[in-house]
């Protein structure tokens, strides 16, 4: 059955990007549609997540205070893990609090809250309902598909998430009938119940700090994978992001991401910081790591793609940044339908406003500056070589055995003993420097 609705818009999905595209729809005067499979706002969502920016301004002006969020990063830590060891750079920095850099948050309590503001803002928001198609007439997106039944508009923004099934089906991959593992991690989390007081202590952030904390986890198999640990108000954060292309599955092992979620988990550096928290919550989530290489289609004939499943998640060991160009894409998008509103035209030539906001707003910059950035994060030898070659140099130049050795002289021994050649960590470097 046809349903021909009265939006112009529908916006298929409630994550961070789907809900800023209908704010922003509804804040600009046009009525919009948004449908979540979820039964409730952000039951079905995950992130790391250190919600970075302040890009929910121009939205919600008040959001700081408004949104639950967690607590705001004030000590960013970045580190190797070996078998036994860890090399950990630490950066405290009391500032970031006033600044509010970045924001721990969880989904489950950011979403629902988006999706409230939503309502409140006037938005017809319709949850459990899992959008199955998009609706097209002679190759043009008119609506979409779900319950086996059709409900039109002018325009449907897909913001369905990493996993998305509708750039698949609705054709706008460049003809891809399924996602990229090459472009693909798969983050495992674990949300832990931890004493606030005891977490404050241990990791020295006082009652109004957090910490987000990332490491690349040393390993001899050929698996590469990052892990995180970030605070939250009363809870811990504790994920790992593994590299699809490299699971050993693919090379007949049995090897699971949720091994690799206990052997990180099980780490003597990881045990320290998370003894005694009790696991409240378990999950797993796509990522979208191809970067610039591995956008879907932007704009077509009655569709945009925003957040997630067009390809906007950038990660450089150090950060990942989804939800913020989550919020900036589904905001260009929502300007986009206001344009073509205007014109009362829903061509992808006209639709293709959108690429230009994405151009003007930096987040286009920002991709094409890295869209090398997978050469460096995920070279090999960062995983099975680094993290020895660190600690098999700290530890020399810890041991006080012999006579004393110069720098140098350290250097060489550790790259021996971890098998790293010069020519290796030269590349490695000017890679990293490069891209990163
Ligand atoms: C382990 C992990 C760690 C991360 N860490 C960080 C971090 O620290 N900082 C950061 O900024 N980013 C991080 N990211 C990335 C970030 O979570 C994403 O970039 C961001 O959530 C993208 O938002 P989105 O709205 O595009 O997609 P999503 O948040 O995935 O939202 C998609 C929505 O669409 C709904 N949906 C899907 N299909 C349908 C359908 N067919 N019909 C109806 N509804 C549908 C879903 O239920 C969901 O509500 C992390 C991701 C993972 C997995």
């Amino acid at each position: 059955m046809v349903t021909k609705s009265r939006f112009p818009c529908i916006v298929v999905g409630a994550g961070m990007a789907g809900c800023a595209a209908a704010l922003r729809l509804r804040q600009k005067g046009v009525d919009v549609l948004l449908v979540e499979r979820a039964d409730e706002g952000g039951a079905k969502n995950l992130s790391g997540g250190i919600l970075w920016g302040d890009d929910w301004a121009e939205l919600i002006p008040d959001w700081k205070e408004e949104m639950p969020v967690e607590r705001p990063v004030s000590n960013k830590k970045v580190g190797f893990l070996g078998a036994e060891s860890a090399f950990v750079v630490d950066y405290h920095d009391e500032s970031m609090k006033e600044d509010t850099v970045g924001y721990a948050v969880l989904r489950a309590k950011t979403d629902a809250y988006l999706l409230k503001k939503c309502q409140e803002a006037g938005v017809t928001v319709v949850t459990g309902v899992h959008v199955e198609d998009l609706y097209k007439e002679n190759g043009v997106v008119r609506g979409v598909v779900a319950g086996g039944e059709v409900t039109t508009a002018d325009v449907v923004i897909v913001a369905d998430g990493a996993n998305s099934r509708l750039t698949l089906s609705g054709d706008l991959r460049h003809g891809q009938k399924k996602l990229d593992e090459h472009h693909y991690a798969l983050g495992v989390k674990e949300v832990l119940k931890l004493d606030k007081a005891v977490m404050e202590d241990r990791f020295h952030i006082g009652e109004d700090g957090g910490m987000a904390g990332e490491y690349v986890l040393g390993r001899d198999d050929g698996v590469m994978a990052g892990g995180f640990i970030y605070t939250n108000e009363d809870t811990l954060s504790l994920g790992v992001v593994v590299n699809l292309a490299t699971l050993p599955q693919e090379k007949g092992n049995t090897l699971s991401t949720h091994d690799i979620m206990e052997q990180f988990r099980l780490h003597p550096y990881v045990q320290k910081l998370t003894h005694g928290a009790e696991l409240v919550e378990y999950g797993a989530h796509l990522v979208p790591e191809g970067g610039y290489q591995a956008f879907s289609e932007l704009s077509a004939d009655g569709a945009l793609v925003v957040g997630d499943a067009a390809g906007f998640c950038f990660s450089n060991g150090i950060v990942i940044q989804g939800m913020n160009y989550a919020v900036r894409s589904g905001v260009c998008a929502a300007d986009a339908v206001v344009h073509a509103v205007g014109k009362n035209d829903f061509s992808a030539v006209t639709l293709s406003h959108y690429e230009k906001l994405l151009h003007k707003t930096g987040v286009m910059g920002d991709f094409e500056r890295f869209k090398n950035v997978s050469k460096a994060l995920w070279n090999p030898r960062m995983f099975s070589k680094y993290p020895d070659f660190l600690s098999n140099m700290f530890r020399g130049i810890l041991t006080a055995d012999g006579p004393k050795k110069k720098m140098r002289a350290h250097l060489t021994d550790a790259m021996k003993a971890s098998g790293v050649s010069k020519r290796e960590l030269m590349t490695d470097a000017l890679t990293a420097g490069a891209n990163l």
